[in-house]
């Protein structure tokens, strides 16, 4: 055809599942040489279940009310997180109260008025600053992969919420191909805990894992690496992503769990929804750039 090769990269690039914004951002991916992923909704599915609920004694709180409280603060949240806490109520059929005075932290979590009283949901180790029995239920889920929510009324715990995601299929096959291309192992940006983020990471055969960001230390990590001359690709689905997507050298999010922060401020979007997607894109947008140049 006639079309200009970047243009046509970007043609190609959609019937393989990727929108990308603009002929610049083909030819920016074809330069990246590190890519750091996010965990949750990016190398997992992005559709987290509620698997444990641990009301503390001494609340009033059965596990029914847990949820509750915890459902409605978190109603109005898009977080992967806040959908699963949602849907566990909804599956146990539970009225949920209105909230007010909602508002969210992106990396930490959610606070609402629910029936009078401040609920806040969210990252233990965020939220919870002393130390009590909470601890030992929280450490117990972390170790097993999980991510520990914490909910707090009038500021003090009344539980904890265990939620597990599931790894996207693709994902060690992912890492394996951006290894390839770049020539070093991806790195996993996390806002969540360390113990449930490398558990994950040694799956799919990641080693470098930064956990407990918040989403300028993720900018913070992205600067840093640019600093030393490294061309940066972040691939990330959340609110708390949207700032080192704009700081990166390219920037990807995942079309299907991402919220509409991230999808406006990446370049390109995966709407397929396969991270298998990025590694081949990038080895499009290499060829794209020899012809053009
Ligand atoms: P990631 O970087 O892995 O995508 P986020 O930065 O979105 O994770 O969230 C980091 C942590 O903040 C979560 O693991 C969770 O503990 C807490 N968090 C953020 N938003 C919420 C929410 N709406 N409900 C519960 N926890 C939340
Ligand atoms: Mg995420």
């Amino acid at each position: 055809s006639t079309m200009p090769p970047l243009l046509s990269a970007i043609a190609n690039a959609g019937r393989r599942g990727v929108l990308a914004k603009s002929a610049v951002v083909m030819e920016r991916l074809g330069q990246i040489d590190l890519v750091a992923l996010d965990k949750t909704g990016t190398l997992t599915e992005g559709t987290p279940r509620v698997t444990d609920i641990r009301p503390l004694p001494g609340t009033g709180l059965d596990e029914d009310g847990l949820l509750t409280l915890a459902a409605a603060a978190e109603h109005p949240s898009e977080h992967p997180l806040a959908r699963a806490v949602v849907d566990a109520a909804r599956q146990r059929g539970l009225h949920l109260p209105e909230a007010t005075d909602f508002s969210s932290t992106p990396g930490e979590g959610v606070t609402a008025t629910v029936e009078g009283r401040t609920v806040q949901v969210g990252s233990p180790s965020r939220l919870l600053t002393t130390t009590s029995s909470h601890d030992k239920v929280v450490a117990e889920l972390e170790d097993t992969g999980r991510t520990g929510v914490a909910i707090l009324r009038d500021g003090a715990v009344v539980g904890v919420l265990g939620i597990a995601d599931r790894l996207r299929p693709d994902a060690a096959a992912t890492v394996a191909a951006l290894t390839e291309l770049t020539g070093r192992t991806p790195v996993l940006l996390t806002g969540d805990n360390e113990r449930a983020a490398l558990r994950l990471a040694a799956e799919v055969g990641i080693t470098d894992v930064r956990a407990g960001l918040l989403p300028q230390d993720k900018v913070a990590a992205v600067k840093a690496w640019e600093a030393e001359g490294r061309r940066v690709l972040v691939v990330g689905d959340g609110v708390n992503d949207a700032p080192a997507l704009a700081a990166a050298h390219s920037g990807i999010a995942m079309g299907k769990a991402g919220s509409d922060l991230a999808l406006e401020t990446a370049d390109a979007v995966v709407v397929r929804d396969e991270l298998a997607t990025i590694p081949s894109i990038v080895q499009l947008s290499r060829t794209a750039r020899r012809l053009v140049i």
